[in-house]
C-alpha cells in the first residue's frame, strides 16, 4: 500500500467517529423530545459546558478519564465506545467498497440501524428522527445511484425501494396485529413498523421478509445466550427477584437488516439452488 492509499480509510474513520459522536447526542436527546442542535452539550449534574477539545471523539473522554472536569461525575463509556465502533464501521465500508457512494450508503444505513438498536434497547422506542431521515436518505440515494452512478450495489432499485418500504412495514403491522389478538397485549410497537419501512426501502420486498425471519432467529439465539444471563447477573447483584427481561424486537431487527443487506442475496440464492431448483 502506498501512503496515499491510507488516506481514504483514515478519513472514513475520523468522519465516522464524528458521526458516532452526533449519534450519541441523538440517542440521549430524541427520546426526551429535545433538540439535537441546541443547547450545546453540558454536564447533566453541574451544568458545565463541554469545551471544544473535550468534544473530540474518543480522545476527549480518554483525556477526561471518563469524568466531568467540573464536578467529577462519571461520563458513560457508551460515548467513546459508540464513537469508536461507528468510526470502525465507516472504515470497514471504505475498505470493502472503496471510496464510493455505495460505501457511504452502507455506512449511513448501518449508523442509523445502530442508533435505532441502541435507543430501542435503552428507552423502548424508535425515534422518528432516525426513521424519517433513514427513509428519505435511502430513497434519495437509490435514485442518485440508479440515474447517475449506474448499479445500486447491495441496495434495492428505486421501484423496489418503494415496494420494499410497503412490504416491510406491512408484514410487521400484520404480525403485530395477529400477535395482539393472540396474546391480548401489544406484541409490536409502531416503531417497528417505521423501522421496517426504512429497511424495506434499503433491501427491497423479499429481503425485507428475510430480515424479519433473521431478526426472529437472532432473538431466538441471543435471548437465552446473552439477554437472560445479563438479567440473572443483574438480579443477583441487586438482590431483586429475577424477572425475564423485556427486549424490544427492534434491537434484533436492526442488526438483522444490516446482515441481510450485505449477505441476504447470497443466502437466498444458496437456499433456492439447494432446496427449490
Ligand atoms: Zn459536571
Amino acid at each position: 500500500m502506498t501512503p496515499s492509499a491510507f488516506l481514504p480509510p483514515v478519513l472514513a474513520f475520523l468522519v465516522g467517529a464524528c458521526v458516532g459522536s452526533f449519534l450519541n447526542v441523538c440517542v440521549a436527546r430524541w427520546p426526551a423530545g429535545e433538540s439535537v442542535v441546541r443547547p450545546p452539550s453540558r454536564c447533566p449534574h453541574c451544568g458545565r459546558g463541554v469545551r471544544a477539545w473535550e468534544n473530540v471523539p474518543v480522545l476527549g473522554w480518554l483525556m477526561l478519564r471518563g469524568r466531568c472536569a467540573g464536578c467529577g461525575a462519571g461520563i458513560s463509556p457508551q460515548y467513546p465506545i459508540v464513537e469508536l465502533l461507528v468510526g470502525l464501521g465507516w472504515l470497514l465500508c471504505v475498505l470493502a467498497f472503496g471510496a464510493t457512494l455505495e460505501a457511504l450508503r452502507v455506512a449511513v444505513f448501518g449508523t442509523v440501524m445502530a442508533g435505532i438498536a441502541l435507543t430501542d434497547a435503552r428507552h423502548y422506542l424508535i425515534p422518528d428522527g432516525f426513521t424519517v431521515f433513514g427513509l428519505l436518505w435511502v430513497l434519495a440515494t437509490a435514485m442518485l445511484g440508479a440515474f447517475y452512478l449506474g448499479d445500486g450495489g447491495a441496495f434495492a432499485s428505486p421501484a423496489d425501494a418503494l415496494l420494499g418500504a410497503c412490504a416491510g412495514a406491512g408484514v410487521v403491522a400484520i404480525i403485530g396485529w395477529l400477535g395482539e389478538v393472540a396474546l391480548k397485549k401489544e406484541a409490536m410497537g409502531f416503531g417497528d413498523v417505521t423501522l421496517m419501512a426504512v429497511v424495506g426501502a434499503a433491501v427491497g420486498p423479499w429481503r425485507a421478509l428475510l430480515t424479519v425471519f433473521a431478526g426472529a432467529a437472532l432473538a431466538a439465539v441471543l435471548f437465552p445466550l446473552v439477554v437472560v444471563p445479563i438479567g440473572m447477573w443483574r438480579s443477583r447483584r441487586t438482590g431483586a427477584a429475577f424477572e425475564l427481561p423485556q427486549v424490544p424486537f427492534g434491537v434484533f431487527l436492526a442488526p438483522a437488516a444490516v446482515l441481510t443487506l450485505l449477505w441476504g442475496s447470497d443466502l437466498m440464492d444458496w437456499y433456492l439452488d439447494r432446496f427449490i431448483a
